[in-house]
C-alpha cells in the first residue's frame, strides 16, 4: 500500500471547498488510481493518449479524464467522447481539428484554453494577446460541438515565489478579460486551472477554481 489515500486526504484539508482537484495520475499505475478513487477520487489527469486509454480501459467508468498533456491531431479522434475535459487547447488549428471530430462523432467536447506565460519556451500555449484577440473576433462562434468552459496555464518552472505569482495573476488576468467581456456572451465559461504540487496555493490565491496536483498525491514520476 502507498500513502496515496493519506496524501489526498491532507490534501483536501487544506484546498478551499470551492476549488476542484484534479490527481494527475500520469506515468503512475492503474492501482494507484484505484487507491485514490477508493476514498472518492474521481477525476485525474492524464498527459499522454496511450497511457490514458489502457486506463480507461482498465479503470472504472465514472472517471473524470482530464486530459492535460499536448495533444496532436493525428491522436484526437482516439480521445474524442473520452475525457471529461480536454485542458490542454494550444492552437486554433487544434480546436477546429477537435471540433470537427466532435461533430461528426455526435458529441460535445469540453476544453479549456491553454495559455502561455511562463519564461520556458519549451511551453506550450497561446500568447495574452492572442488567446483575447481570438474571443474578441468571436471565432469561437464557428465552432459545432465544442465548449471552451475556460483557460488553463502554468507558472515558470522557478523557486522564484513572486516570479510564479506574477504569472498566475497574468494568466487570471486573461481568464477574467474574457469572461467579464458581455460582448462576448460566453455561457459555462467559468473554469480558470492553475497550480501543481509545488505552486497551488498561489495559484488559488490568484483566483484558481481547479488544480492539477501529481506528485503530492502520487509520488515522484519514473520517467
Ligand atoms: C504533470 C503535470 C501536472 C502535475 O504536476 P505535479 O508537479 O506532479 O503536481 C499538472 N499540470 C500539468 C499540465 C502537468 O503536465
Amino acid at each position: 500500500m502507498s500513502n496515496v489515500a493519506a496524501n489526498l486526504e491532507e490534501l483536501y484539508a487544506e484546498v478551499p471547498p470551492q476549488v476542484s482537484l484534479v490527481a494527475v495520475s500520469k506515468f503512475h499505475p492503474s492501482e494507484m488510481i484505484r487507491e485514490a478513487y477508493a476514498v472518492g477520487q474521481r477525476k485525474f489527469g492524464e498527459s499522454r493518449v496511450q497511457e490514458l486509454l489502457k486506463k480507461i480501459e482498465e479503470l472504472p467508468h465514472d472517471i473524470e479524464w482530464h486530459f492535460i498533456g499536448h495533444l496532436q491531431t493525428n491522436k484526437v479522434r482516439s480521445i474524442i467522447g473520452k475525457c471529461a475535459l480536454i485542458e490542454s487547447i494550444d492552437s486554433e488549428h487544434l480546436l477546429e481539428y477537435i471540433d470537427k471530430e466532435s461533430e461528426k462523432a455526435g458529441v460535445i467536447t469540453k476544453i479549456l484554453m491553454q495559455v502561455h506565460v511562463a519564461q520556458e519556451e519549451t511551453k506550450f500555449g497561446f500568447a495574452p494577446d492572442e488567446l483575447i484577440g481570438y474571443f474578441k473576433a468571436h471565432r469561437f462562434e464557428n465552432l459545432k460541438a465544442t465548449h471552451i468552459c475556460g483557460i488553463m496555464g502554468m507558472a515558470s518552472n522557478t523557486d522564484d515565489e513572486e516570479r510564479i505569482r506574477a504569472d498566475f495573476r497574468a494568466i487570471a488576468e486573461v481568464y477574467r478579460q474574457i469572461k467579464e467581456d458581455d460582448s462576448l456572451q460566453l455561457r459555462g465559461f467559468d473554469t480558470l486551472s492553475m497550480g501543481m504540487s509545488g505552486d497551488w496555493p498561489i495559484a488559488v490565491e490568484e483566483g484558481s477554481n481547479l488544480i492539477r496536483v501529481g506528485s503530492r498525491i502520487f509520488g515522484e514520476r519514473l520517467y
